[in-house]
């Protein structure tokens, strides 16, 4: 891990993030099976693939849509409210935070996608789509719109011009070797509250974070062929939809009426 000093002229404070109300300890990603990470493509109990939704009104979603087309779960790309219907968990793809801001509400996707959110609908956002995850947003538009289902405050384009775009290797808690980090105009997390795991960081800074079902990260897992972060991410909704089938968590809205 590099020291802070290099990201001295970035144009932000020498200041690290923070979590909000404990000390600072990184997480871990624990599987709520215990399972190791395995592959993705299993079948589920009670029939048929898990199938996960890009969402797909802007940004990098077509690559998202590959590299979970690669672990053998079905994808269907998200554009109107009616096909949130069929989908276990969503990505949100990098792009313009305010542009799919205005897009989700205009399409009436937002209040879809909250509802499906605060029943537990796991979802993984990548860079804009952190943003448009992040209970806070700093330097955003004051009309842009985010769902709160991330108990964090981000930084729109908070690295600065100097490191506007560039590429790491970034350790990840649960993977044996480093992960390439692509960055591009991210954002960056200024605070995490309590029952966020911090699962990478960068130059002491949060850039994997994960709160329940809900994982997100400031750069681009998608731009790279490295499926391991999108296969967390299949695990971790194969562990939700397990404990469903057992019943231990309450069923989504749509199965229950
Ligand atoms: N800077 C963009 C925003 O604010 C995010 C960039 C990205 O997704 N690559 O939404």
């Amino acid at each position: 891990m590099n020291g802070r000093s290099s990201a001295s002229g970035s144009g932000r404070n020498a200041t690290s993030w923070t979590i909000r109300g404990r000390e600072s300890v990184p997480g871990s990603l624990r599987s709520e099976s215990g399972d190791p990470v395995r592959h993705a493509g299993r079948s589920r109990a009670a029939g048929g693939r898990i199938k996960i939704g890009v969402l797909a009104l802007q940004g990098a979603f077509r690559a998202h849509a590959r590299r979970l087309g690669e672990l053998g779960v079905g994808v269907g790309e998200v554009r109107r409210p009616e096909q949130l219907a069929g989908i276990d968990a969503l990505v949100i793809p990098g792009g313009e935070s305010t542009t799919m801001s205005n897009l989700l509400t205009s399409s009436g996707l937002f209040d879809e996608i909250k509802a499906r959110l605060s029943d537990g609908m796991p979802v993984f956002g990548t860079c804009a789509g952190m943003i448009l995850l992040a209970s806070e947003v700093l330097d955003g538009r004051p009309d842009q719109r985010s769902f709160g289902a991330l108990d964090a405050t981000v930084r729109r384009n908070g690295y600065g011009r100097q490191l506007d775009s560039f590429e790491t290797e970034l350790p990840v808690a649960g993977l044996d070797e480093p992960f390439h980090g692509v960055f591009i105009r991210a954002p960056l997390v200024e605070s995490v509250g309590p029952a966020v795991e911090v699962l990478a960081t960068h130059q002491n800074e949060p850039v994997l974070i994960r709160q329940g079902c809900v994982m997100a990260a400031s750069f681009h897992p998608e731009l790279t062929p490295d499926a391991r972060l999108h296969e967390q991410f299949v695990r971790l909704v194969h562990d939700r939809d397990d404990r469903l089938q057992l019943g231990s968590v309450p069923a989504r809205r749509s199965e229950s009426t």
